[in-house]
């Protein structure tokens, strides 16, 4: 929001608050519709090989070549994304503060999820590397330990060109992490002897011991960085373009 300028930065401003409030609202939406839970990430593995050329970017094709059951399963993230995009654009068109701040803060949620690389992988919790629980150790214990450290580089609002291309391609930038947290991981468990069975129990979460961090920030401190700097990065590019589509196109 910070490297925003004019009109859109004093708006998002003014909300910022009940967007950062609201930037959750796609989890907590999940128990109420089940069909949410299937828009926060894409199995881009469930496609084939990379750089998974089979996979199709327009819905109805991918539904046709793969059969829906199977596109859903994988996760709809792209298109829920490329949804609120939409819907965020059109709301600016019509100057409705209620939808701008409903869909700029789903869009927030979701680009946020497609720069988390185990939001792109069916082995999405370490589950079938014998490595249970990655997830949030990753995204929870791993990252709030060293947020503070991370550097924030101001960059501008940019045009990131096609909106479903330019989404693919988080997915895709993501993806290619995946391994490389799953291998971190091994190698740090290996080397301090930790009995992951002891970890298991999730009712409370039970967390790894903190020398496990300090490793896996070394091995995965830059990619961190480098994530959450392009999350935030394409998330301000994807609001100005919302407003620019929305307000300036001449509808
Ligand atoms: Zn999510």
């Amino acid at each position: 929001m910070d490297s925003l300028e004019g009109d859109l930065k004093d708006l998002l401003m003014e909300h910022r608050q009940a967007l950062i409030d609201r930037s959750m609202d796609p989890d907590r939406r999940k128990d109420d519709e089940p069909e949410e839970f299937l828009r926060h990430f894409i199995n881009l593995d469930g496609y084939g090989h990379f750089p998974f050329t089979d996979f199709e970017l327009d819905f109805r094709r991918t539904v046709q070549k793969w059969g829906e059951r199977k596109v859903t399963e994988n996760g709809t993230i792209l298109w829920a994304a490329h949804r609120s995009f939409e819907a965020l654009s059109q709301a600016f068109r019509n100057g409705d503060s209620e939808q701008i701040l409903r869909h700029a803060s789903d869009l927030s949620h979701y680009v946020a999820d497609l720069h988390q690389p185990l939001h792109t992988t069916t082995n999405y919790n370490g589950q079938l590397t014998a490595q249970l629980g990655i997830h949030f150790r990753f995204e929870i214990d791993l990252a709030s330990r060293y947020l503070d450290q991370i550097q924030f580089a101001k960059m501008p609002a940019a045009d990131l060109g096609g909106i479903l291309a330019s989404l693919h391609s988080m997915a895709l930038e993501s993806f290619v992490w995946v391994d490389n947290i799953l291998l971190a991981d091994r190698q740090v468990v290996s080397q301090l002897g930790i009995e992951r069975e002891a970890f298991l129990g999730d009712r409370p979460r039970r967390i790894y011991p903190e020398p496990y961090f300090e490793h896996m920030f070394q091995w995965l401190g830059s990619p961190l960085e480098l994530r959450l700097n392009q999350a935030v990065h394409r998330l301000n590019s994807l609001w100005w373009m919302a407003w620019v589509k929305g307000t300036q196109s001449g509808h």
